[in-house]
């Protein structure tokens, strides 16, 4: 089975059908599982002789040996100027973490599943709650970075797309700690859904201008879309660059009389995602943008299998090959 076959088996997944396989498997069994599905390194050829590197292993805190580090014991390898070992973890959504691998699965599956408090994950997982905290901001940096992604355009030619500048208030944006300077504090959210879809896309701008604006609509809307505005000016430039665009008074009313086009969609979209940050951080804070962005991960994939989303999201920021 190829390891995006194996991967999707994570879209049956759950605490009856899943979890007892896994909560049976020693901690090498469990390495092997998430090595099938792509999520761990299977072995790592010596970089000299190219033959697949021994694995070894150390004694842990429980007496039990689990695996360390691959190392080819070749003579002449070792007597090369390559680096024949290298750690198990290294280049893996894992490095940095040595910790229960399964647990940290578990806990995963809890984030994106169930609507638990940091302090229930922590006595499901049996961890203490500070380390489920940076858990979570490790799977939160993942969902970010499903939304920075423009490599995929959303839109096309019949598509009706809205779209919504939104002010921000400077105190609840922060440059995010692994991509700093990708977030801006005194910003502007540019946000769109495209109709009777769940998919968005949020950008976080300083500046409130039209060549900014085009700047963030080029990138991630397909040209030949409808885009539905409001009448601030800013937004006039749209149909020269190739796309279809309506605009409506909602200072006057939501449904323009003449063609129909409302703004409700995102409009409502925003402050349905407001109410869930709320209460996990206020609407300002140091996290602000990251529970920004999970609520709207959790909007875009609310049919799908989560799960299924989350580990297929950190194979491709982890690619192992
Ligand atoms: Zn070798």
């Amino acid at each position: 089975m190829s390891a995006q076959a194996a991967l999707l088996s994570l879209r049956s997944f759950n605490l009856f059908s899943g979890w007892p396989e896994v909560a049976s498997m020693t901690k090498d069994e469990f390495d092997d599982y998430l090595a099938a599905k792509g999520l761990f390194w299977k072995n790592r050829p010596c970089p000299n002789c190219h033959e697949p590197r021994s694995i070894t292993h150390e004694i842990s805190e429980s007496g039990e040996p689990i695996r360390f580090k691959f190392e080819c014991y070749k003579r002449k390898c070792k007597a090369s100027r390559l680096v024949v070992k290298v750690g198990l973890l290294k280049d893996t959504f894992f490095e940095g973490l040595h910790c229960d691998r399964k647990k940290r699965f578990l806990f995963s599956f809890l984030y994106v599943t169930s609507s638990m408090k940091v302090e229930e994950m922590a006595r499901n997982v049996e961890v203490d709650p500070n380390t489920c905290v940076q858990w979570g901001q490790w799977i939160r940096d993942v969902m970010a970075e499903n939304f920075n992604n423009p490599a995929i355009q959303i839109g096309g030619v019949e598509e009706d797309f809205f779209l919504q500048l939104a002010p921000i208030d400077e105190t609840n944006i922060v440059k995010r700690k692994h991509n700093v300077g990708r977030m801006v504090r005194d910003g502007w959210l540019v946000g769109g859904i495209q109709d009777g879809t769940r998919s968005v896309f949020v950008e976080i701008t300083g500046r409130r201008d039209q060549a900014s604006l085009e700047a963030i609509i080029t990138r991630y809307v397909t040209r030949g879309t409808t885009i539905r505005t409001d009448c601030w000016g800013g937004y006039n430039g749209l149909a020269a660059l190739g796309y279809v665009h309506e605009t409506v008074n909602h200072s006057l009313n939501f449904v323009n009389p003449t063609t129909g086009v409302h703004t409700q969609r995102v409009e409502s979209l925003w402050s349905q995602l407001k109410k869930e940050i709320k209460p996990k951080c206020g609407l300002r804070g140091d996290n602000w943008d990251d529970h920004w962005f999970q609520a709207l991960w959790m909007f875009k994939y609310h049919e799908e299998s989560k799960f299924y989303e989350l580990w297929k999201q950190i194979s491709e920021k982890y690619p192992l090959n």
